[in-house]
């Protein structure tokens, strides 16, 4: 399959963080704006590069800090609004159809903002972003709690508030070491009193347990990366495999996974492209979902990581017709919407391919 097949291929992504996309040239040029002076360089090819060598530590915890800059410098409702439009536009010149995109609106108050205010700012510039792709994309918003601080129900109170202007679900990120999800069960509780979708992420850095903690004690829909649900798996040297019960569960409940390759390699999740463990779980039939994490951070984008994928494991269309496919399946909306989503976007998109 060619680049330019791949790049005009439909794609839905449903892991996708707005303060780990950012341009750049923005970062540097909002920076400048909002006297920002801790930036490791002026220019945005070097800056690019630096990112890309800060996350490939190896360290979930030094991936993180890298967001310091990017959050920085999203502070103003102008900021945002200029991120979150730039963030559609980029995603549609991609041939994203439809994303999901999170971000921690506790993150985005040191000048001032309400949490309303920050909800408001990023949900008129993914407007302004579909509306400058010609309705080419159709993007949602999930709100994300931040596991090490005690904000999260008030984050899930602000995703119910918002659910009717562009907000899709929640979720939870930061470091998981130390964090369990349980720790955020009065949030989950609250969305689901509120009949509101949640994904977590969980299954990255800590093992099964949080996968199990995550779904049968918090009740997520999705996981967020979710690869180590490898660790209830057992594959014998005939190719054949045996499913711990909750290996079994996550699949046969069609729980999707939202698997983030390129990211994955960066945090110590996987150790290479070829021996990611997507293609299992693809074969064992899991609802397997690919997506970017943060494209800024990983030096990625989704026809980039179809390219990964291509050559780890000779995918043709197909196959990433079915990861899209299974990503707009497990997409927080309407069931009428992602209808009309994989029969009129996706089947036909993949279709012209061939
Ligand atoms: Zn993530």
């Amino acid at each position: 399959m060619h680049l330019s097949d791949i790049q005009r291929a439909p794609k839905v992504v449903l892991h996708d963080h707005l303060d780990g996309g950012l341009r750049p040239a923005t970062i540097i040029e909002l920076a400048r704006g909002c006297g920002y002076r801790a930036l490791p360089t002026e220019d945005p090819e070097a800056l690019a590069v630096w990112f890309r060598d800060a996350a490939d530590s190896g360290s979930l915890e030094r991936y993180l800090e890298t967001f310091a800059h990017t959050c920085a410098v999203m502070q103003t409702r102008e900021a945002l609004e200029r991120v979150a439009a730039e963030c559609a536009e980029d995603l549609a010149a991609d041939g994203v159809v439809y994303a999901e995109v999170r971000y921690a609106p506790e993150q985005h108050q040191e000048g001032g903002l309400t949490l309303d205010e920050v909800v408001d700012a990023v949900n008129a510039g993914l407007r302004e972003g579909e509306r400058r792709a010609g309705g080419r994309i159709t993007v949602r918003a999930l709100l994300t709690g931040m596991r090490h601080t005690d904000r999260s129900l008030e984050i899930a109170e602000l995703t119910v508030a918002h659910r009717e202007r562009g907000v899709a679900g929640f979720d939870i990120a930061g470091g998981e070491i130390g964090n369990p999800p349980a720790r955020h069960l009065s949030a989950f509780q609250h969305l689901k009193r509120h009949n509101c979708h949640f994904t977590i992420h969980a299954g990255e850095a800590v093992g099964a347990e949080s996968i199990h903690e995550a779904v049968q004690v918090c009740g997520a829909e999705r996981i967020g990366h979710g690869v180590r649900i490898t660790d209830d798996i057992t594959v014998h040297d005939d190719g054949t495999a045996t499913l711990g019960h909750l290996a079994s569960y996550v699949r046969d409940n069609r729980i999707a996974l939202e698997v983030c390759p390129t990211s994955n390699l960066q945090t110590g999740a996987a150790k290479s492209y070829d021996t990611h463990p997507i293609d299992l779980l693809r074969r064992l039939g899991f609802r397997v979902t690919l997506n970017t994490d943060n494209r800024l951070v990983s030096g990625t984008d989704m026809s980039l990581e179809f390219v990964h994928m291509a050559e780890a494991f000779g995918y043709g269309p197909e196959v990433f017709e079915e990861f899209t496919v299974a990503a707009a399946e497990a997409a927080f909306l309407p069931l009428p919407e992602r209808r009309r989503l994989i029969d009129e976007v996706i089947r036909p998109g993949y279709a012209a391919l061939r």
